[in-house]
């Protein structure tokens, strides 16, 4: 079964994700998992070959190391909500183009304004470069990178309103690192 003939996506930020061509290619569009009403949103990068197939994000091996995270720190899938800078899984999970996350990031925005989170956790490189741009995919390239703002917590401003930015690194890179996740952990309890 695949979602990307819903009827129910036909409002003009679907529409751009359907322009690109990583749509055509995927099996699933991934909007999000968990509570739309919840205070903290996570945001990753793309989906991988498992979230394409089941057309949810972080099921497969970064997902685990999320939800190990996620029950480390006492919340669940109720207290946030989870969603990815790509809606669409690119070819080989290669990195996101400026024109890809252009295109997809409308939506992503779209339910950051209807969710209203307070906090949003971004999950690794692409993520946090985005809302550090102001989410100007332009300024992304002159942005920091995760090594360096990692667990730096700031204000930023989103919708008319401040939201709580706290850049983490990618649960993925934390299969090749364990104490990523205490690291992340340590960060979320501030
Ligand atoms: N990595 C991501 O960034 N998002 C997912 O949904 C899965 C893996």
């Amino acid at each position: 079964m695949s979602n990307k003939d819903s009827s129910e996506f036909n409002f003009p930020e679907a529409v751009l994700v359907k322009s690109t061509e990583i749509f055509g290619l995927c099996k699933n569009i991934v909007i999000g998992k968990g509570n739309i009403h919840a205070p903290i949103m996570f945001v990753g990068e793309a989906p991988g070959r498992n979230e394409d197939e089941q057309g949810f994000p972080f099921v497969g091996a970064a997902g685990k190391n999320l939800d190990k995270l996620l029950e480390k720190v006492g919340l669940n899938m109720n207290d946030v909500y989870i969603a990815n800078i790509l809606k669409c899984r690119p070819p080989e999970n290669r990195a996101p183009s400026n024109e890809e996350i252009r295109a997809h990031t409308p939506w992503l925005l779209k339910q950051i304004s209807d969710i209203n989170p307070k906090v949003i956790c971004s999950l690794g490189n692409y993520a946090t470069k985005f809302f550090l741009a102001g989410t100007d995919v332009d300024k992304m390239k002159d942005q920091p990178g995760i090594t360096t703002v990692h667990g730096k917590v700031r204000m930023i401003p989103l919708h008319g309103k401040d939201v709580k930015l706290i850049p983490l690194f990618h649960p993925a890179a934390i299969i090749y690192n364990r104490a990523l996740l205490l690291n992340g952990k340590k960060i979320l309890k501030l």
